[in-house]
């Protein structure tokens, strides 16, 4: 039986320059290769007898339901610095919204095909992100971060020419509370449109943060929101890689899963992606990064307020607060992953393990995994932790055994292009499950086999 998706879509209730509706370009010959019915479970849908013909025609866009309202959304974003006024989704279509038991969500198509904020791109998606962004975002929410999701992913069935040649085409549908961004606000304000920004932001108060008192109460509540986030990301050796003010999701979830990665051997200045050759996401950017996205939303905001001068002194206020609250949330993660509660003693024995760590070149997952073995490796270290009396039973349950290893994701997307899809399951059930060990997943790469580079997820 064909799912129910009984959309509700309240975005389109906004004015027309918000999107773009159109229907989903048809696929060759849609294959299902995973859904979550667990996912589908905590949605409130009833996916039991979903045939996977069935799911392959829905989630390649190819037999949508009445229901669906198809559209694409309009924003800008700060890429790596610059200001690009119009981006929008290139290679998505939201299907609608869902009211659920888990909120307000969106559903999009990633890799549906051409829309009017394409520019030079095909629209579409290979094999390769897909199976990336499908794993990365289920480990992510397995280890409890805010983050998108991953209903289903299908093989298209159209190859896909990228630099390496023809690939397998893909579509991902993700899950979204929503996918309003910085740069959704941007794009208006870049317009000088401050009867759209005064919309957006009505609409995202009410959807979002119906507490916050008015546009500085919506910054307050999305600073709060991305500096828990980043936190939890540093806690977990994580490098989203491409932090532009357009992956900036004012909800507060992980989006956007390209050249991502979670780190093997810690070093504070990690980058990965291959398009970030500045250094601007490394690892420990990640924070002032964070914090010069929340000014660009600041000054986005700006028009919306009665007296420009005013805004821009209170706006500063809250924005100045970004390090402290930052420092504060970052000891909040750190601390437990040491099984100690938040303080400046846990503070700067997290700071120095992280030191030790650097020198040592140590395995970022396995060292606060196994912390016993810190008493031969870090003997001082190991000295003043334990002089610390630590929670054992809360430090062991606070940090995974299993991260999704960059090594291992390409391994996975290599046989998968090739059409072995059972190294992506096997390794979809280890992320899924991140605190029980499993030792194939648990191994950092080997000298031949570390990526350095990650590519952009098209
Ligand atoms: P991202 O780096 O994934 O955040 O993408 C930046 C922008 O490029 C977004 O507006 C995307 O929708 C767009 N984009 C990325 N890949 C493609 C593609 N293959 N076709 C069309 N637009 C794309
Ligand atoms: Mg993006």
């Amino acid at each position: 039986m064909p799912l129910t998706l009984p959309f509700d879509t309240t975005y389109l209730d906004l004015p027309d320059h918000f999107y773009t509706r159109q229907p989903a370009a048809p696929v060759s010959d849609p294959k299902l290769i995973v859904f979550n019915h667990d996912l589908a479970t905590r949605l409130g849908l009833d996916s039991a007898s979903l045939t996977d013909a069935e799911a392959a025609a829905l989630f390649s866009g190819n037999s949508l339901p009445d229901t669906a309202t198809p559209f694409a959304q309009v924003y800008a974003g700060h890429q790596f610095g610059g200001f690009s006024p119009q981006l929008g989704d290139g290679r998505a279509l939201h299907l609608g919204e869902l009211d659920t038991p888990m909120g307000r969500v969106d559903i999009q198509l990633k890799g549906a095909g051409r829309t009017p904020y394409s520019r030079m791109g095909d629209g579409r998606a290979w094999v390769g992100p897909v199976l990336r962004e499908y794993l990365m975002s289920c480990a992510m929410d397995a280890l409890g971060v805010p983050t998108t999701r991953a209903l289903a992913a299908v093989t298209t069935g159209d190859p896909v020419l990228r630099e390496q040649g023809p690939l397998p085409g893909a579509i991902l549908t993700r899950v979204a509370a929503s996918h309003i961004r910085v740069g959704t606000f941007q794009f208006f304000a870049a317009r000088g449109d401050v009867d759209a920004l005064r919309q957006l932001t009505d609409y995202t108060i009410a959807r979002h943060y119906p507490n916050a008192d008015g546009p500085t109460g919506l910054l307050e509540a999305v600073m709060s929101a991305q500096a828990s986030l980043v936190a939890r990301w540093m806690g977990l050796g994580f490098i989203h890689g491409v932090m532009n003010t357009d992956n900036v999701q004012i909800a507060g979830e992980t989006i956007d899963y390209g050249p991502c990665a979670f780190m093997d051997v810690f070093h504070d200045d990690t980058v990965f992606s291959s398009i970030d050759r500045q250094g601007r996401y490394a690892y420990s950017n990640q924070p002032p990064i964070t914090h010069w996205n929340l000014a660009q939303f600041a000054t986005a905001l700006v028009p919306v307020m009665p007296d420009a001068d005013a805004a821009i002194e209170t706006f500063t206020q809250v924005i100045n607060r970004f390090p402290t609250l930052f420092a504060q949330k970052w000891g909040e993660v750190f601390a437990p992953k040491l099984g100690l509660a938040p303080s400046p003693a846990a503070t700067s024995l997290a700071q120095d393990l992280l030191v030790q760590m650097q020198e040592a070149k140590a395995d970022f997952t396995n060292t606060f995994n196994a912390l016993d073995d810190t008493a031969e490796a870090f003997p001082d270290w190991y000295a003043n932790w334990r002089a610390q009396d630590p929670d054992d039973a809360l430090w062991r349950a606070t940090n995974p055994s299993v991260i999704p290893r960059t090594h291992m994701i390409e391994a996975t997307i290599s046989s998968a292009t090739t059409g072995d899809f059972a190294p992506f399951h096997d390794m979809l059930a280890a992320v899924s499950d991140p605190f029980t060990p499993r030792d194939a997943y648990m191994q950092p790469p080997e000298p031949h086999e570390r990526v350095t580079q990650t590519f952009c997820g098209t």
